[in-house]
């Protein structure tokens, strides 16, 4: 291991984009699959790795609502839950907010209720075991309509003690954040927080969107920005946080190759960039592959890696004091 590759192995993180059914590693849902007497969406785990060869967005969610259709009572998805924090924690993630989608559970017939019993029920072995602390984020699907939006919203409000913001995701073009404004009005009138994904394969114009029409307080990706001077201009002087995920990226065909990523342009500009796994297995790393893909790409320096682990936390949705202890943490670490 290099001194560079030991260093971000140890530093502290935070990761802010990460999708709960997205962490499915084959061996779980070939394993889950199993228990529940269902056929597997892939007959071996190499033949699903060799599936997970997509090149857009569409193609990969295709594969992504197959696998979950396996995860049916509480102890899948606490499994998949727990999994991906024993990861996160090999990674020395030290605060995690998940995203998890309701709608693509209840449309197949698992309630809510199921679904947050098994991922509230790991979150809370995961901070035990790990020291993780963790917040939960629904995302609406946003090739649904508004209405079925609301509904969920409205479902989830039986369990609002464990949320503490609302998303938007899934297959962002044609798709504008516009669409939902009714909903995320509601949300933002209940007191959650309000993050969407926007600019990874829309136009820069749905970041706008989604700070002006959603109160938008995070922009998840955000990588289509650059291609708006504009945009570009009003998220640094507003400070707003951008999660990237860069292996992401390149799977999905945001950007041509690593060496060719806008993440280290990104930090240049001043835009409060973090560095995040979206769905590791699907694309090919945990948040620490993350972290060694961009180094190795584009040579970041110490002071730029932790630069993303500071903007983590500052975007991050916990109170001042927790905050402060863990840029107190970055800060032991780096001897900053
Ligand atoms: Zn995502």
């Amino acid at each position: 291991m290099t001194e560079m590759e030991a260093f971000i192995a140890d530093l502290p993180k935070v990761e802010l984009h990460v999708h709960i059914e997205g962490t499915f590693e084959p061996e779980l849902m070939l394993a889950i699959a199993a228990r529940n007497g269902l056929a597997a969406p892939f007959p071996s785990v190499e033949e699903a790795r060799a599936a997970y060869a997509f090149d857009d967005l569409q193609a990969f969610l295709d594969l992504y609502y197959a696998g979950m259709n396996v995860l049916l009572d509480a102890r899948d998805f606490h499994d998949l839950t727990l999994a991906y924090l024993e990861r996160a924690h090999a990674d020395k993630v030290r605060h995690a907010e998940i995203f998890f989608d309701p709608q693509a559970h209840t449309g197949r017939g698992v309630a809510l209720a199921t679904v947050m019993e098994g991922i509230c029920g790991a979150l809370a072995e995961g901070e035990r075991r790990f020291g993780i602390t963790t917040r939960l984020i629904p995302n609406f699907l946003r090739d649904l309509d508004e209405d079925s939006a609301m509904a969920c919203f409205e479902a989830c409000l039986a369990h609002r003690q464990n949320i503490c913001g609302f998303g938007l995701d899934s297959a962002e073009r044609g798709h504008p954040p516009s669409k939902f404004e009714r909903v995320f009005g509601r949300v933002r009138q209940e007191g959650f927080h309000v993050v969407a994904h926007a600019g990874e394969e829309g136009p820069a114009a749905y970041v706008s969107e989604a700070l002006d029409l959603l109160g938008a307080e995070r922009i998840d990706h955000g990588v289509r920005a650059m291609d708006d001077e504009a945009v570009v201009g009003r998220l640094v002087r507003e400070g707003v946080v951008l999660t990237v995920c860069p292996l992401s990226n390149v799977r999905l065909r945001v950007v041509s190759d690593m060496a060719g990523h806008p993440i280290g342009r990104m930090l240049e500009r001043g835009l409060k960039v973090t560095i995040n796994s979206d769905d590791p297995p699907y694309f090919g790393g945990y948040i620490g592959d993350n972290f060694r893909a961009v180094e190795q790409a584009l040579g970041l320096d110490r002071t730029a890696l932790a630069a993303m682990t500071h903007n983590a936390i500052d975007g991050a949705f916990i109170d001042a004091g927790h905050r402060a202890r863990l840029h107190a943490e970055v800060d032991a670490y780096t001897g900053g």
